[in-house]
């Protein structure tokens, strides 16, 4: 086969050769810069000045780190001193992944390609940047795809144990249900009259067992129907009742009744929410549990539970304490499932309280206690406008 000499195919005049380097350039999708063996820009194409918002007569004759965040203006500046002194060029090859530098200040990841000029009259090179936002946001969002899919897995594996252990707990706990109301009815039957003051005790405890242990196993099988996306239960019910009743539940915990509870509640308009009402009380319970917890050995003021308008649709309630508080680095963690620093926690009781509270339309945030401990806080929606009171014309 006969060799072509390729320049015989299309004669050019050096001329023509330079204006068809520069439309090419300028036709170019990626930015395209070329440097001298000091950094000075000496070509800036069309695509270069969209993607760092410079004209290229601004910027030819400037550094090029004029178009790079640190540290990799100095890391650049490095790469040149090595080339000047060994004549050895450090960076050439294609695809690293580096930050860029917009006009605007704006920081921005790009895919960089370096070529050195072979042959030209100096030392050249030629830089081929891709921005790479979008490629990289994807894959941000496939990151939280995959986080959010894991963090579903870690709950779904909770349903299953929270299945198991209401399979294997269920018998006993109805057992002690039994046993007190046979308890009470044995008082009832050898002491039908009895005033004495230390036999109304028994039975009032009694009751109160009956009651506990119908809510552990309540929120057991809510838990469990939860988590697996089973039914949920809602009804209408007066949020501040709701409340009340939960501490009157949580009291059981003598910690309580040392520290005191304060309540603030709005009752103009009565907070009427649609809820699953046992899971709302998990979500106060722990949210008191917690606040209890961080007051450990301190002797501090009351917890302060309060509740108020956030305009005429959504009611927010506040968990406040005076204790230990909470770092900046755990509140990062806080709301991750298995994030705890107690020696005996779980740390799902954040997790699982704002899925509760997000599965109601509201949402559960933290702030930090002014001076000191911390405030938990979570909106639900109020259910319609006929908890509004009426106004007289
Ligand atoms: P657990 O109570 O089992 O640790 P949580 O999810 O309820 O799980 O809480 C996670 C962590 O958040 C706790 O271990 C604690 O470090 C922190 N935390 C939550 N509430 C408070 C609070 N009121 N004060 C101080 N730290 C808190």
């Amino acid at each position: 086969m006969k060799n072509i000499d390729p320049t015989s195919l299309h004669k050019s005049n050096p001329l023509d050769t330079n204006a068809q380097f520069l439309a090419l350039l300028d036709a170019a999708v990626d930015a395209m810069i070329v440097i001298d063996h000091l950094g000075s820009i000496e070509v800036f194409n069309h695509a270069a000045e969209r993607m760092f918002g410079y004209q290229a007569t601004e910027v030819i004759g400037e550094n090029v780190r004029v178009l790079m965040p640190q540290p990799y203006q100095d890391a650049h500046d490095g790469y040149l001193e090595h080339f000047n002194h060994t004549r050895q060029a450090r960076i050439i090859g294609i695809g690293r992944e580096v930050k860029a530098q917009k006009r605007s200040g704006e920081i921005f990841p790009i895919e960089l390609s370096v070529g050195e000029v072979k042959k030209s009259s100096h030392p050249q090179f030629v830089g081929i940047i891709r921005d790479i936002s979008d490629r990289m946001k994807v894959q941000a969002d496939l990151n939280e795809s995959r986080e959010r899919l894991a963090q579903f897995t870690r709950l779904s594996t909770m349903g299953e144990m929270a299945a198991g252990i209401a399979h294997e707990i269920n018998q006993p706990l109805t057992a002690i249900t039994s046993y007190s109301q046979a308890c009470r009815n044995f008082i009832e039957q050898y002491q039908p009259k009895s005033d004495d003051p230390s036999l109304i005790k028994v039975k009032a405890t009694l009751d109160k067992i009956s009651a506990q242990t119908h809510r552990a196993s309540e929120v057991i099988s809510r838990l469990r129907n939860f988590v697996k996306k089973g039914q949920v239960i809602r009804t209408t019910v007066n949020l501040s009742s709701l409340i009340r009743n939960t501490l009157n539940l949580a009291e059981i915990d003598t910690r309580i009744l040392e520290h005191g509870i304060k309540l603030k509640l709005s009752n103009d308009p009565r907070p009427m929410v649609n809820i699953d009402d046992i899971q709302i009380q998990q979500v106060l319970f722990n949210l008191i549990n917690n606040a209890i917890d961080s007051l450990q050995g301190r002797p501090s003021a009351a917890i302060q539970i309060s509740t108020h308008w956030v305009g005429e649709k959504n009611i927010q309630v506040s968990v406040k304490d005076f204790g230990v508080g909470i770092s900046k680095e755990q509140e990062a963690s806080l709301f991750l499932p298995f994030f705890t620093t107690k020696a005996s926690g779980m740390g799902v009781g954040l997790s699982i309280s704002q899925t509760i509270i997000e599965a109601h339309g509201g949402k559960l945030t933290y702030l930090k206690g002014e001076p000191s401990g911390s405030i938990f806080t979570f909106t639900l929606p109020a259910t319609g406008a006929t908890t509004l009171p009426h106004i007289e014309k």
